[in-house]
């Protein structure tokens, strides 16, 4: 998930918000001030209840960060690089380059989130039982601390994938069969089912006891529903994709250009006359670059005539795959580095190209014809 706003960096990683976390504060602070705390603590003054609501709600997000650094420091001395992490409106996400390579590592990983809210929950606890007086907006504060990390911990135990307990009962099942896909199609189902359960208990709710508490955990529940779906559907078509190799699905015949070669000629001849919108930028038969759409557009139309392709090309570092490799690999390369092709480099020779778009294609021909 993409950060809207970054806030600040801490052990190399990035902290940031998604746009969708100011909601999430409003909607606890109001909670908060308006329905927790006068429930429970009754007789504060109405600016006590809003200050305390607030800075509970800010409070919750500390407890949430310090859940998902947890996450991050563990993965980063794994050898998983994580280098930001986003607090959006259902809690924190840590961004991870890519998937933890053994069980073990992922099982670690997983489990150091829901411990470490655990034990913040007994700190608080410890700490909020310090006040002489418990009704206190100090003592309030720290028993709520304590009452929200262990909800933090004990729902992100529920093994249900992506949830954590569900990382670590895919990194379990993993470890036992050496299947990762059938490990998160496991997980995932299990996932779906929670999911479907706290939508029907959210609904319940929702017209029984609180209809925006019921809303709230039914959003939560449809959240976890899809994203469990997705990842099940994502872990089969990288399991199919990783079957078929790039030489089946490449384009041998496509065109390359000299570096000498003006912008223009490549508008002209390449761009318009063929269906790509990439080209391999070869010199004596060595790959030095590649020329998009999006490296023209950076030139004015009345300089086309004048610009090498030189000038534009984007250079190293280039993104390439042999034919030999498998289409998972290429899609991971084209997904981890936001671009839209790699190139495909067969022996030396210079050409070939391996787009986003061909892959999708071939997914969904795939899908139409009810092939794997
Ligand atoms: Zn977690």
């Amino acid at each position: 998930m993409k950060a809207s706003f970054k806030l600040f960096r801490i052990f190399g990683i990035t902290i940031g918000i998604h746009y969708t976390w100011i909601f999430a504060v409003i909607f606890f602070s109001w909670t908060l001030a308006m329905v927790y705390f006068p429930a429970y603590y009754p007789g504060w003054s109405t600016a006590v209840y809003w200050i305390t609501g607030v800075i509970g709600a800010l409070l919750i997000f500390v407890s949430v960060l310090l859940h998902e650094m947890a996450h991050s420091l563990v993965a980063n001395a794994r050898g998983i690089p994580v280098h930001s992490i986003t607090l959006f409106l259902l809690g924190g996400a840590s961004n991870m380059e890519e998937e933890p390579q053994k069980p073990a590592a992922e099982f670690a990983m997983a489990i150091v989130g829901p411990l470490t809210s655990l034990v913040l929950a007994a700190i608080f606890w410890g700490f909020s039982k310090l006040p002489a007086d418990a009704t206190t907006p100090l003592a309030a504060m720290l028993s709520y601390m304590a009452l929200i990390n262990m909800y933090l911990g004990i729902f992100n135990l529920l093994p249900g994938f992506p949830l954590d307990g569900g990382r670590v009962l895919r990194s379990i099942i993993w470890g036992y069969t050496g299947n990762l896909t059938k490990a998160t199609d496991i997980a995932g189902m299990v996932g779906q089912i929670f999911g479907w359960a706290f939508i029907g208990l959210g609904i319940f709710l929702m017209i029984s006891v609180s209809f925006v508490s019921g809303l709230w955990i039914a959003f939560i529940g449809w959240f976890l529903n899809s994203s469990a779906d997705a990842s099940r559907k994502e872990i089969t078509l990288r399991e199919r994709l990783s079957h078929i190799k790039v030489r089946e699905l490449m384009d041998s015949s496509v065109s390359t250009i000299s570096p000498e070669t003006t912008v223009e000629e490549l508008v002209r001849d390449i761009f318009r006359k063929q269906q790509g919108r990439a080209v391999p930028v070869c010199r004596d038969g060595q790959l030095v670059g590649i020329a998009t759409i999006t490296d023209v557009k950076k030139v004015p139309q009345d300089k086309w005539a004048e610009t090498p392709i030189s000038r534009i090309m984007t250079g190293a570092p280039l993104y390439s795959v042999v034919p030999d490799d498998n289409l998972n690999k290429a899609l991971v390369m084209i997904a981890r580095n936001d671009i839209n092709q790699v190139l495909i480099n067969d022996n030396g020779k210079c050409g070939g190209l391996l787009s986003r778009a061909d892959i999708i294609r071939l997914i969904q021909m795939n899908r139409e014809l009810g092939l794997n």
